[in-house]
Parts: structure tokens; C-alpha cells; sequence
């Protein structure tokens, strides 16, 4: 078993509790009673597979409070994407200009914008979506 492996299974049974005779357990993410996620080693990554609504991978580890690269055995982000990070007050500014504007849409769905603000939502929305990516332990 991968020290990945072992991570997941501690968090699995501190969240959702000890898994059945087969070593399956509760999912966590749609939170049924059933035992119906299974998880195991694969070649590159910890397997995780929910039999009964085929839940999200990204979305069970949410709710163990983990994220995708914390299932890879190498979980080392490129040094391409590990710039993507943002720092906080770039990430807060970014979401700030995306939320004002669709709010100003959401008030006047004809508002015109000029080239300099859509240059800076332009920016804004692919700075957040390569954060995001890198945070979950994408890579492109
Ligand atoms: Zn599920």
C-alpha cells in the first residue's frame, strides 16, 4: 500500500467511518448508508470509484478535504503550473473583478464594456481557471 493510499483511507474512515468486510466504504460525497466506494492502487494514482452514482473523484476528495494531487504517488507540479498559484491578494482581486462585473451584467445585460475591462476580465478569468488547475494538481 502507497502512503497515498493510507492518507486516503484515514480520511475516509475518520469522515464517513470504517469500511464493510470488503473494505469498501460510505461514499462521502453523495452520503449514502451504502457501502459503495472502493478504492485502490493503480499505476499512477489511488483508484476511487463510486458504484452507486459514479460521484466525482475531485468531488469525494472535497469532501474529505483533500484534493487530486494528494492521490498521485507524483504529486510534484511542474514549475510551469506551480506559478499558476496565485498569491491571496491577486486570487481575491481576480474573483473581485469577475463577481463586479456579473453583477453589473446581472443589473444591465446590455452594458457595454470597453476594450480595457474586457482585456482585465480576459485576464482575470484565465489566472483564476490556471489556479484552480494547478490547485487540484492539474497539469496541461
Ligand atoms: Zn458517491
Amino acid at each position: 500500500m502507497t502512503i497515498q493510499y493510507e492518507n486516503l483511507k484515514a480520511a475516509l474512515i475518520r469522515v464517513t467511518g470504517e469500511p464493510d468486510k470488503r473494505g469498501r466504504f460510505k461514499c462521502p460525497s453523495h452520503g449514502g448508508d451504502d457501502y459503495n466506494l472502493a478504492i485502490r492502487d493503480s499505476d499512477k494514482k489511488v483508484q476511487i470509484t463510486c458504484f452507486s452514482h459514479k460521484c466525482d473523484g475531485v468531488d469525494i476528495l472535497a469532501s474529505l478535504d483533500m484534493k487530486l494531487s494528494d492521490i498521485y504517488y507524483d504529486n510534484k507540479l511542474s514549475k510551469k503550473t506551480a506559478n499558476w498559484i496565485l498569491p491571496p491578494d491577486r486570487l481575491a482581486r481576480n474573483k473581485s473583478i469577475i463577481a463586479i462585473n456579473a453583477i453589473m451584467l446581472q443589473h444591465n445585460p446590455n452594458h457595454l464594456f470597453s476594450d480595457q475591462d474586457l482585456r482585465a476580465i480576459c485576464k482575470a478569468k484565465t489566472e483564476l481557471e490556471q489556479h484552480y488547475l494547478a490547485s487540484y494538481g492539474g497539469e496541461i
